[in-house]
């Protein structure tokens, strides 16, 4: 039987375990989300959760796949960028795993591998990755041996952004998907005369910014309400992102876009994306839900790449690093 490499990744809300045999074959994550009763995620209470609940994912993963230890070749983990407290969770976790089932310790970098995930599973090869998740919002392309990041937000993420509209509006964490409903349920009775929902928009340069379109879609939705905000909130946020995604294209002569992050589940933006995409002579791509949003699995398949090109971690190396930049951490496979 194939080995394993077992990926744990914690890096927010989400603890979540899942796997990648030896060669690339990525198998679903067993997840568990932290949803706080009111208010945003505190990091501490996150890393509670991630706590309690490690060891049964850790099982319930290995029992549906009826895997034993000895099928497991390493452990990765997500190093950083993310919250201490919950990073420092996985961390421990991955220490004790490497530890007791005796298998190298790999920790990679989660922007990272939101890209290998999906150059894995959709099969493009060289993209400008659109990462557009709750905490981040980048454009990241490869130039020889690193991932740089060409775009970013200056503020907050763009799910935060929307989880914070969401949550103004008493829907709960995560709000992204209930913006989506509701923004396609108002276009769908038709959208004539926009200019009255007219939103900041902003790019600057081959950055973003979101504090300032939240606050004028806060007071929009007051004036002409939630269905027509949140429409409004999705085309101009959406927008900037694949303004600079294309011009992020443009500049690097690469031909394919690819979508990750938890956002990147949103069929308005995976439909810009393709819009723009056909109309430079492009390809746009993203991978299945499970792995757009945070997902063990992910972190599985960066380990492979990372053990594959002779790379892991010794233990007095394996503290997590919040801060870890997309382009820190160098790239040495195809
Ligand atoms: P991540 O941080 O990558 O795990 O993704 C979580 C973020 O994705 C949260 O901010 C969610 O609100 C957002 N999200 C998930 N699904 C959607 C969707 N369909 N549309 C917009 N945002 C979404
Ligand atoms: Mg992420």
């Amino acid at each position: 039987m194939e080995g394993v490499i077992v990926g744990v990744e914690s890096t927010a809300h989400t603890l979540s375990i899942g796997m990648v045999s030896e060669s690339g074959e990525l198998i679903p994550s067993e997840s568990s989300v932290f949803t706080p009763e009111h208010g945003g995620i505190h990091p501490r209470e996150a890393a509670d959760h991630h706590s309690l609940v490690a060891s049964e994912l850790v099982s319930r993963v290995m029992d549906r796949e009826g895997f034993a230890p000895s099928n497991v070749k390493a452990i990765s983990f997500s190093q950083g960028p993310g919250l201490g407290p919950c990073l420092r969770v996985g961390a421990s976790l991955a220490r004790t795993l490497s530890k007791t089932w005796d298998v190298p310790l790999i920790g990679v970098n989660h922007c990272v591998a939101h890209i290998e995930v999906g150059r894995n599973q959709t099969g493009c090869d060289d993209p400008v990755l659109l990462y557009a998740s709750g905490g981040n919002t980048q454009v990241i392309a490869r130039a020889g041996s690193r991932y740089r990041v060409l775009g970013e937000t200056l503020d907050i993420g763009i799910g935060n952004m929307l989880d914070k509209f969401a949550r103004i509006h008493d829907i709960p964490f995560p709000g992204g998907p209930v913006i989506e409903r509701l923004a396609s349920e108002w276009a769908s009775g038709g959208v004539s005369a926009t200019s009255e929902l007219e939103l900041p928009y902003a790019v600057h340069g081959m950055d973003l910014a979101f504090s300032g379109i939240l606050t004028a879609a806060i007071s929009l939705s007051e004036r002409e309400g939630l269905g027509a905000s949140s429409w409004s909130l999705q085309e101009h946020s959406f927008a900037s992102c694949i303004e600079v995604s294309e011009r992020a294209l443009a500049h690097t002569g690469k031909t394919e876009l690819l979508l990750g992050g938890g956002v990147a589940c949103n069929g308005r933006l995976r439909e810009m994306a393709e819009i723009m995409c056909e109309e430079r002579g492009a390809t746009a791509h993203w991978p299945e839900k499970q792995y757009c949003i945070d997902n063990g699995t992910m972190i599985a398949e960066l380990g492979r790449r990372e053990i594959e090109m002779g790379r892991v971690t010794n233990l007095e190396d394996s503290a997590i690093n919040p801060m870890l930049r997309t382009d820190s951490s160098p790239i040495s496979w195809n």
